[in-house]
């Protein structure tokens, strides 16, 4: 698991010291997008600001995208290989309404849609809500 985490940090022209290695690895471990709080709270003995500094280097680095899923709290997930967070490499997201958990739909694109003259896009968050598969077994 660190080899591999060594590899994507270089890959991503991220110098790979101890702490990012263990945030990366971090990140991995979790089965949904997660907050700065969440990892706050995983990696307890880290101190904040250097979580927040690591977050902010990651996403310069494209190695995790940020999701507003309208929460309040900006989540993040680490990004595939090979994903440049460019427009047309954009995918949907999905947030739960009942357990708050939000996810990447990776395999769903989000649709291109053509900027009216005179606008510029830059980014684009679609976030469908919903109820997830698990929240689901129990609501029935
Ligand atoms: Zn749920
Ligand atoms: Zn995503």
């Amino acid at each position: 698991m660190n080899d591999l985490c060594i590899k994507i940090l270089e890959k991503r022209g991220i110098k790979p010291t101890s702490i990012r290695i263990l945030i990366l690895r971090t990140m991995f471990g979790f089965d949904r997008a997660f907050s700065m709080t969440d990892l706050e709270y995983t990696l307890e003995t880290v101190d904040k600001s250097t979580v927040s500094r690591t977050i902010h280097l990651f996403l310069e680095h494209k190695l995790i995208h940020s999701i507003d899923d309208g929460s309040g709290s900006i989540k993040y997930a680490v990004c595939n290989d090979g994903c440049d967070c460019e427009l047309d490499n954009l995918h949907v997201h999905f947030h739960c309404r009942k357990c708050g958990k939000t996810f990447c739909l990776e395999n769903i694109a989000i649709p291109g849609i053509k900027a009216p003259e005179g606008l510029f896009f830059e980014s684009v968050n679609l976030v469908i809500k919903g109820i997830c598969s698990e929240c689901l077994k129990f609501a029935t």
